[in-house]
């Protein structure tokens, strides 16, 4: 009954895990779900009452634009120059997306042929990939190592895979990995995508997800980036926004506009009183994501010593609400989590869900408050692995 392109994808690797923590709710255990990547803290009241109030305007209601309403690119736009210090003309090179996961699920049908090869980190958020085989493209794997800070060799990639490649996906500060990439390395990416002809799309979901005094950089800011690819800034994480859908793109006019085309073939646009809430979140005082990223930086800090007991050692993260934590030598990723599960009633995501190239590695959110946490460490002492 199912076309190809359904039948083509990937077994649903957490479905055993979905099954297991079921089972183990259902015995009465104290679970700790520290595996999906959603913020657990409320949207901020400013922006809640700010869509009360939107909703309430008959104006909303109808069709939006399909490139987003004006005042919302002026606000993103605006938000990119004060955060960032790109300067983009709301008119042509911006565009509103209904979440970044539909930006990164429709892109390829703009630039990407039946056959032409799409370049795609692994691990990486899965829909880089699905997308692209939705769109025909072939994926051709970039490995993320730890030997490469996590970041693509792009010298390892062969020149036939580069004679057919159109388009590269990039995700700094990266899910799951939470590593970060310099300007130094945007730039490169920039000189490589001009040789090789190749539109980048780097996905900044994570930008303001920020700790320790560290500024994620943007790719646009980069001298070059402009040229060769656009820039993906979604709302849901930086603002606890996941249930809203809203997003946006920014960057090359050209291939702004050719996403667009393909936009406007398929959806009709973002409620017009999200994307009020949307300005309101951009254009206020930007206190509230400071006010999360401490309470981030504390449960990371809180997991850590967890880390610890269990004999594991990492740096904590600069970025992200992710820690991207190497398992123990005699497991496989699979075998930990579920060891983690049974025996502690912590669920964490096996990194081998994120691609191949994530076995031996699991990944906790920081989505549960510090006591949790804090309860999680202790059971995490107890175990003996
Ligand atoms: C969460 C996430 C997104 C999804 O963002 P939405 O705007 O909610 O669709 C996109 N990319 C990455 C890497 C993410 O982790």
């Amino acid at each position: 009954m199912y076309a190809d392109r359904i039948n083509a994808l990937p077994p649903y690797l957490f479905a055993t895990i979905d099954e297991a923590k079921a089972n183990m709710i259902a015995k009465g255990v104290d679970v700790i779900d520290l595996g999906v990547g959603d913020p657990d803290m409320p949207t901020p009241s400013h922006i809640v009452d700010s869509m009360c109030e939107a909703v309430k305007d008959p104006a909303t209601h109808r069709y939006p634009s399909y490139t987003g309403m004006m005042e919302f690119r002026e606000a993103a736009t605006q938000w990119c120059k004060d955060t960032k210090g790109v300067d983009l003309d709301p008119a042509t090179e911006a565009l509103t997306m209904i979440g970044s996961k539909e930006g990164v699920a429709h892109i390829p049908l703009a630039f990407v042929n039946p056959g032409d090869i799409a370049l795609i980190p692994d691990p990486a958020y899965p829909v880089y990939k699905i997308g692209t085989q939705f769109a025909g493209g072939v994926p051709h794997i970039m490995p993320l190592l730890a030997e490469n800070d996590f970041l693509p060799d792009l010298d390892a990639i062969p020149a036939d895979v580069l004679a057919k490649s159109k388009l590269m996906f990039l995700n700094y500060p990266n899910n799951p990995t939470s590593a970060t990439a310099t300007s130094k390395f945007f730039e490169e990416v920039v000189d490589f995508a001009r040789e090789n002809n190749i539109v980048v799309v780097h996905d900044n979901a994570y930008s303001e997800m920020v700790y320790d005094d560290y500024k994620a950089p943007s790719f646009l800011a980069v001298d070059g980036a402009m040229d060769v690819g656009i820039e993906l800034y979604s709302l849901s994480k930086t603002y606890n926004m996941t249930g809203w859908r809203i997003a946006f793109a920014v960057g090359n006019r050209e291939m702004i506009r050719g996403f667009g085309k393909a936009k406007s073939n398929i959806d009709s646009g973002a409620f017009d009183a999200v994307q009020r809430a949307g300005i309101t979140a951009l254009s206020s005082s930007q206190q509230c994501v400071d006010d999360m990223n401490k309470i981030y930086q504390e449960r990371r800090d809180a997991l850590l010593k967890g880390l610890d007991a269990l004999g594991i050692d990492m740096k904590p993260p600069k970025a992200t609400f992710y820690m991207w934590a190497p398992v123990p030598e005699k497991y496989n990723s699979m075998d930990f989590s579920k060891l983690l599960l049974e025996e502690a009633g912590i669920v964490a995501t096996p990194g081998v869900g994120f691609g191949d190239y994530g076995e031996g590695y699991i990944r906790f959110a920081l989505t549960q408050s510090v006591e949790r946490i804090e309860e999680a460490v202790e059971r995490m002492e107890k175990l003996d692995v």
